[in-house]
């Protein structure tokens, strides 16, 4: 019989797994492989209108509860909640509460991630890019943690009271092909939309990230199925935006650049290095049985 195949996803907030490789993951799950997500904050930071906040104490709650929605959508194995507070961009208070992800020391936030590989054990893991996407402290935080912990689960000499000693196979970093960034930013004012202050929240810089260009080295190709539970997914994050809804906002020009780039996600292998020029297809590809 095949070995069960296990892959993880680290990312910083609430909706990084739906808005991010939501649909990478559908299809991995659809195939059997149990998929986990790991999400270093609450998301307490994000913007949310007053018409989606009824009924919830806390922006945390609400987002906690979409949260567990897109993990139903998505058909996870497991979500795992690190459980620190939203760091928001630099300069704001929330970036200097001693409770936020940016304030944790990265060895303690690295130890909990290796605890979970040792635990569940993944083929593959998953994370932001070294740029961490836009600069936001919190994918910053969460992209440094899980590559120190990828690299250090294998070792029984790092945190040893993390449980035995176990090496995931491979780490990737979702990252999107440059061109795409460049025809968005270009896009954007065409639909009223600032590419320097893009987001829900205003705070991502979409011209930074046009100047900056990852390697990719695997293109996964997504079913039609794997993209639907993905909307599904990003649509239980409805006070992010996620809805379907009206097209309009930033997620009418996610969805346009989708529709453009075609039904794939893009990934820069960091481990194992990269070797010849051949893309690959699967993220499981070249591990063994
Ligand atoms: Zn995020």
């Amino acid at each position: 019989m095949e070995k069960s195949r296990t892959l993880v996803f680290f990312g910083a907030h609430p909706d990084d797994e739906s808005f991010g490789p939501g649909s990478t993951l559908a299809k991995y799950a659809l195939s059997g492989v149990k998929v986990y997500v790991v999400c270093s904050t609450g998301g307490e930071a994000g913007t949310v209108t007053p018409e989606h906040m009824k009924g919830f104490a806390s922006v945390g709650e609400l987002r906690a509860k979409e949260l567990d929605c897109a993990a139903k959508a998505l058909g996870l194995t497991g979500l795992i909640k690190l459980g620190y507070r939203d760091s928001n961009m630099r300069g704001t208070p929330d970036n200097k509460r001693p409770d936020c992800l940016a304030m944790a020391p990265i060895d303690e936030v690295a130890g909990r991630m290796v605890k979970i590989m040792r635990e569940i054990k993944p083929d593959v893991v998953i994370t932001h890019d070294p740029s961490a996407d836009y600069g936001h402290p919190d994918h910053v935080a969460t992209h440094a943690a899980a590559v120190k912990a990828f690299h250090a689960a294998g070792d029984p000499k790092q945190y040893p009271s993390a449980g035995p000693a176990f090496q995931p196979g491979k780490l990737y970093f979702g990252v999107r092909p440059r061109g795409s960034w460049r025809l968005m930013v270009k896009l954007m004012p065409l639909f009223g939309q600032d590419p320097h202050h893009a987001g829900r929240n205003k705070d991502i810089d979409m011209t930074k990230m046009v100047g900056i260009e990852y390697p990719i080295h695997a293109i996964v190709r997504l079913p039609k199925q794997a993209i639907e539970v993905r909307y599904r997914a990003a649509a239980c994050h409805a006070s992010q935006g996620g809805g379907r809804g009206p097209m309009r906002g930033p997620f009418m020009i996610i969805r346009l650049m989708e529709k453009l780039r075609g039904p794939r996600d893009y990934f820069m292998r960091a481990w194992p290095p990269p070797t010849g020029k051949r893309r690959e297809k699967d993220l499981f590809q070249g591990l063994p049985q």
